[in-house]
C-alpha cells in the first residue's frame, strides 16, 4: 500500500489561500459583513452567518496555542524532517492556523511563544506555510 499522503487539495473555495502561498502571502477569506476572518471559507461566516467574503492579506503573526510531534508526515516532501513539530497558532489576524514550526529547538517550545508564518517551496508546484519564532 502507497503511505504517501496526498498533497493539500485546491478546490475553488480555497485557492486564493494557496495562490497566496505561491507568492509566499498570508491571504485569508475576511467576511463582509463583520470584517472577521475564517478559515475554512465558506459556506457562512462561523460568527455572523454571512455569505460573502473578500480575500486579503494577513501579517501572519501569532502565538503557539498547542502544539503536537508528528511521525509520520503530513506531505512526502517533509519525510526527511520526521520527527518533526505542528503547532496550532492563534493569528493576531485571523483564526487558528496549524502548520510545521521549524527553527525553534523543543527547549524554546511553548503556549504562548510568538511566530511568524513563513513560506517553503516543497515542490515545484506546492508552496506551503510553515511557523518559525517571531525575531523581535
Ligand atoms: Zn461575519
Amino acid at each position: 500500500m502507497d503511505q504517501a499522503k496526498p498533497l493539500p487539495r485546491i478546490s475553488p473555495d480555497n485557492q486564493a489561500f494557496w495562490a497566496g502561498c505561491k507568492r509566499h502571502e498570508l491571504v485569508l477569506p475576511f467576511c463582509t459583513a463583520c470584517g472577521k476572518p475564517h478559515l475554512p471559507p465558506g459556506p457562512v461566516c462561523p460568527f455572523c452567518l454571512g455569505d460573502t467574503l473578500e480575500w486579503r492579506r494577513a501579517s501572519g503573526h501569532g502565538v503557539v496555542s498547542s502544539w503536537t510531534v508528528v511521525h509520520q508526515p503530513w506531505f512526502p516532501a517533509f519525510k526527511a524532517d520526521l520527527p518533526y513539530n505542528v503547532v496550532q497558532v492563534e493569528l493576531a489576524e485571523g483564526p487558528r492556523l496549524t502548520a510545521n514550526l521549524v527553527g525553534a529547538p523543543n527547549a524554546v517550545l511553548r503556549v504562548g511563544l510568538p511566530v511568524e508564518v513563513v513560506f517553503d517551496d516543497v515542490t515545484p508546484d506546492v508552496t506551503l506555510p510553515r511557523f518559525r519564532p517571531l525575531t523581535p
